[in-house]
């Protein structure tokens, strides 16, 4: 019998890994679980993409820490998966590898002028108000009049609200510093917000659009000719709570009277963006209007009228959904945008279970779900990774220790942020949000986080 523990290295240190090392932790056996970051923070999209204005989300972080706090977990920070060390390696090194690394790409639009300098993915954006250090620098020219926002989902209505917050909004949050002063200072006047289809099939949630009704800085505004449902929609809706409560919130907006106030949110409805144009960057949108009609399964579909307009702007936002990234020699399936796998388990080109490989979160179900959806995501993973342990697929007590990984890790000159160095970044932050009356305020560049980590 072997007596050394089952040792499980988790990839991404988002909620869904997270959930997936605190199930592990609560088994009845003996494990060990690293937890690999890319970053030197952990916390994935709690940190670096629930919208900075939204802080009750936010706490959901303190169940992390616990996790964080119990005996078996290690914090690996500032590992890259597929850079420091390659999914062989780490298939060697554990008993069990759970990748839980998250969508880290936008989906395209394929449409002309997509890459003009200012079209901007609404994936960059958002990383870049959140201090994601890896877009600290990202050119967002908010000097223009007006942006316009592709998308009618939660993080397109996020995106749009951000922009249009004021000052003393802004410094109530942890938006980090530079975007706070961008948009502070811009010179937009107007965010448009596109929905391909209509009211009743956007998939924004109601508090949101309740929201906009609230703004300090800015007229929400909605023509209440878009709200009249074509048949198929108004045959639809009842009984679809999110689309009847929707359809109420946005009545309320329409027929809310536009105050001046300095900002401008219009959501439009039935439009698709055609081409982008602008001599060396942007100057305009074109769009086309569509109707509704239900397909041979009953779905409402967008169908092009052929009517299209133009309209000035400065800034475009992408987003129409993010996508995962492979990593090399994890089987990957390029038409979902995910790991290849059954039930979290990986699974191979020919279908084949690859043993000791699984995934969780938005890297196995695609980029949908709330934070709390990873939970049982991840536990069901955990679940079958369990099972196969139980019925002896996974053998166990193969792995290398602890500190054979510590140590391959600084053979590589690879800085680790370890738990503790996290610690020391989340007390820099935290003081220097105390010092400002705000929740925190964060280190937004690698070199300082690496500092801060140190200590
Ligand atoms: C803009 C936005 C706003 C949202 N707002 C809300 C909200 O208000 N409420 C809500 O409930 N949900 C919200 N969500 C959804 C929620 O954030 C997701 O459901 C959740 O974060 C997905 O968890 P995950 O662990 O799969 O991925 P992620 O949270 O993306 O975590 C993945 C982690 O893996 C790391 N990683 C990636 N590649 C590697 C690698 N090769 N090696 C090591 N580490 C790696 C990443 O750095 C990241 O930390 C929002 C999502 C977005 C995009």
């Amino acid at each position: 019998m072997n007596s050394a523990p089952f040792r499980v290295a988790v990839v991404g240190s988002g909620p869904a890994g997270f959930y997936a090392a605190g199930h592990l932790l609560a088994a009845d056996l003996a494990v060990e679980v690293d937890l690999f970051e890319r970053l030197p923070t952990p916390w994935g999209l709690v940190r670096l993409g629930v919208a900075p204005d939204h802080p009750k989300i936010k706490t959901v972080s303190k169940a992390f820490e616990k996790i964080a706090a119990k005996p078996g977990f290690r914090f690996l920070g500032n590992v890259e998966i597929g850079r420091d060390i390659s999914s062989a390696e780490l298939a060697g090194l554990y008993d069990a590898v759970v990748y839980t690394v998250g969508a880290q790409t936008d989906r395209r639009l394929g449409i002309p002028g997509e890459d003009l300098p200012g079209s901007i993915p609404a994936t960059a954006l958002v990383a870049w108000y959140n201090g994601h250090p890896d877009f600290a620098d990202l050119d967002v020219d908010l000097s223009g009049e007006r942006a316009v926002v592709i998308g009618a989902g939660n993080v397109a209505i996020d995106v749009a609200r951000m922009l249009v917050l004021t000052e003393e909004e802004l410094r109530a949050t942890d938006t980090a510093d530079a975007a706070i002063e961008a948009i502070a200072g811009a010179g937009l006047r107007e965010v448009v917000m596109l929905a391909r289809r209509g009211p009743a099939q956007a998939a924004f949630t109601t508090p949101e659009v309740i929201e906009l009704q609230e703004l300090a800085g800015a007229d929400a505004i909605v023509d209440p000719a878009e709200l009249v449902l074509d048949a198929a929609s108004a045959a639809a809706v009842p009984g679809d709570t999110n689309a009847e409560r929707n359809l109420d919130a946005l009545a309320t907006i329409a027929a809310m009277p536009v105050t001046g106030k300095p900002r401008r949110l219009q959501v439009r409805f039935c439009v698709s963006p055609v081409e982008i144009l602008g001599d060396g960057k942007v100057e305009a949108i074109v769009i086309e209007h569509n109707r509704l009609e239900a397909d041979e399964q009953g779905r409402i579909q967008a169908v092009p009228t052929g009517e299209r307009e133009t309209i000035p702007c400065s800034l475009v936002l992408r987003s129409v959904g993010y996508r995962g990234i492979a990593i090399a020699g994890v089987p990957f399936d390029e038409r979902a945008g995910t790991i290849a796998n059954r039930d979290g388990r990986i699974v191979d080109a020919d279908g084949v279970v690859v043993p000791g490989a699984y995934c969780a979160g938005w890297i196995k179900r695609g980029p949908s779900g709330v934070i709390g959806t990873n939970k049982k995501c991840a536990t069901g993973t955990v679940d079958g990774l369990l099972a196969d342990v139980a019925e002896g697929r996974l053998a166990g007590g193969a792995a290398a220790s602890a500190e054979r990984v510590s140590a391959l890790l600084a053979e590589r000159g690879v800085e680790v942020v370890t738990n503790k160095g996290w610690a020391a970044i989340d007390a820099v932050e935290l003081a220097r949000g105390t010092e400002q009356g705000r929740p925190r305020v964060k280190l937004t560049r690698w070199d300082e986080l690496l500092a801060a980590a140190r200590g």
